[in-house]
């Protein structure tokens, strides 16, 4: 996602005795009001022999639970609902909650600037347990089928394919909150690939679809090519396709660059969350505002489309490791840049990208890897986004396109629809490079700061000779890096490669052409990131 402005709590990891495999949530939508009744059908593998069945749910009160089709107990407090599903076989346990409240997150009931009432789900990082029960982590990853019946006029989109779209009778409604008897509609979606709940939503609201057609024909995971659209309010119909015209060929450079789409499509969305971009998987929402300045930019669709991949299909076993998530979207969208507009633009992106970083206090006292940490929202910073995204280009940079690239469609093919840690994507990179990455991951992932340097030089003429001395600040220890130098003698221009020791100072020598020296720049590349004096 890009951009924040709330605050929630973090809560700790379960240690899974159960794993739920698949959600079955019906859910009925208020004609007004903010009341929700739903019924969640629980596909749920038992693990360790445990009788009692925790999931993380807030606000919706549980009125009847059953297993098997046998009512059984159950308790609410503290956010838990507990679940006596009894004995302590290892067995799949199929069971049923019905509940009804009032969502005061998670699900954003409003009403548009029209007067019209709106529902989006908007779930990060943890606000799922709102209105649905769950293991509210990422770690745990399920399939979902959304049942939803709503009042007629409003269009539901949700993950994975859709289904069906019929009208039903409401009978029973004597108070009028769910609409009249005979308008309301019911919709059906089904994602068939196991997704965390943070990016497992929905959206009811009056959208029209705009059809962006079928894309990345061959590239898809499931199906032959992957339909993309866009849902937006009526009146916003005309700044379609805008940024959207990309969409195509976002997915297909992705695609060919790690491997398949992972989904059944991808739905692009106006919407009320709260950030201004939210990958939720095969539906991504982007924040109302955007949509009504029409300032949807390319960039934000590639990094949302990168999340497709990269924290959706891939997800972050702990949060410490979100920049699996951020730092893969953040660098896929300035590859994007690369791809379309060139190089000169892409190393303008990176400078922006070592901009943030140098100006960001959080750098300064946290590594990448940030166990300390507890408040998940803070986690979305400098250190997640930009140098987690700088610290990809500095491998890229490291090991090559060839290796680098065959390395990350590993780690793709091996973690896809699972999850991982800094670790897998080490080992994805090492196997395909030979090489041994720990120094590297250690030194830019596991410590704070960078590396601040001055370079100095001088060259003698008459000795054909370059010298070039490299001084570390050491404020935040030293740091080993390669350091890309350029510069033009008689001969022409010359790109050299330093390997600078993690050391106070250090000094290279080297051999130039005859007469003098015309220009020296130190990394023009923009593939290092350090403060850099000259
Ligand atoms: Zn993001």
């Amino acid at each position: 996602m890009l951009a924040l402005w709330f605050a929630a709590a973090a809560l700790a990891a379960q240690q899974p005795a159960f794993h739920i495999v698949h959600y079955d949530l019906a859910l009925d939508l208020p004609q007004s009001g903010k009341t929700i009744e739903g019924v969640a059908s629980l596909t749920v593998h038992r693990l360790a022999p445990v009788d009692t069945l925790t999931l993380d749910l807030l606000d919706m009160k549980v009125s009847l639970v059953t297993e098997a089709g046998k009512r059984i107990g159950f308790s609410q407090h503290d956010g838990r609902l507990n679940i006596y599903v009894g004995g302590s076989r290892q067995d799949t346990l199929h069971v049923t909650i019905t509940y009804a409240g009032v969502p005061t997150d998670g699900l954003i009931i409003s009403t548009d600037s029209a007067g019209r009432w709106l529902a989006f789900g908007d779930n990060w990082p943890n606000r799922a347990r709102h209105w649905i029960p769950s293991v509210d982590h990422p770690s745990s990853k399920a399939t979902v089928t959304w049942t939803v019946q709503a009042p007629a006029g409003r269009r539901i989109v949700a993950n994975g394919e859709l289904i069906s779209e019929r009208e039903v009778p409401r009978p029973a409604d004597p108070d009028g909150a769910f609409g009249s008897p005979i308008a309301r509609t019911e919709t059906v979606w089904r994602e068939s690939r196991p997704i965390p709940m943070d990016v497992m939503v929905i959206a009811a609201a009056p959208l029209e679809r705009f059809d962006l057609g079928n894309t990345a024909c061959g590239l898809a995971e499931l199906g032959r090519c992957v339909p993309q659209m866009v849902y937006t309010a009526p009146e916003q119909r005309s700044i379609l396709p805008g940024a959207f015209a990309e969409a195509d060929s976002i997915v297909t450079f992705f695609a060919r660059t790690v491997g398949a789409f992972p989904y059944e499509k991808l739905a692009h969305l106006q919407s009320s969350t709260i950030f201004g971009g939210m990958e939720n998987a095969s539906a991504i929402f982007y924040a109302d505002k955007m949509f009504r300045r029409d300032s949807v930019h390319y960039d934000i669709v590639a990094h949302e489309t990168a999340h497709q991949w990269f924290g959706d299909a891939i997800t972050e076993r702990e949060w410490s490791h979100l920049w699996l998530s951020e730092g893969f979207a953040t660098y896929f969208a300035a590859l994007y840049t690369q791809h379309s507009r060139g190089d000169s633009a892409f190393r303008a992106t990176m400078e922006k990208v070592r901009e943030t970083v140098l100006k960001a206090e959080e750098v300064t006292r946290r590594p990448v890897i940030d166990t300390i940490e507890t408040k998940l929202t803070s986690l979305l910073n400098a250190n997640s986004y930009d140098k987690g995204g700088f610290v990809l280009h500095m491998l890229r940079e490291e090991l090559g396109d060839s290796a680098f690239f065959r390395g990350l469609r590993r780690y793709v093919r091996e973690h896809r629809h699972g999850t991982a840690l800094t670790d897998d994507l080490q080992q994805a990179l090492e196997h395909e490079s030979g090489r041994t990455l720990g120094p590297i991951f250690d030194e830019w992932l596991r410590r704070p700061g960078y590396p601040e340097i001055a370079v100095t030089w001088a060259h003698d003429a008459a000795a054909n000779e370059l010298s070039m001395t490299v001084t570390q600040s050491g404020r935040f220890g030293y740091f080993a890096f390669p350091l890309t130098v350029g510069y033009s003698d008689s001969a022409g221009l010359h790109r050299i490669r330093l390997a600078v020791p993690a050391e106070q100072a250090h000094t290279f020598r080297v051999h130039t052409a005859d007469g003098p020296l015309a220009s020296l720049r130190v990394d023009p590349d923009v593939t290092l990131l350090a403060k850099i004096t000259k």
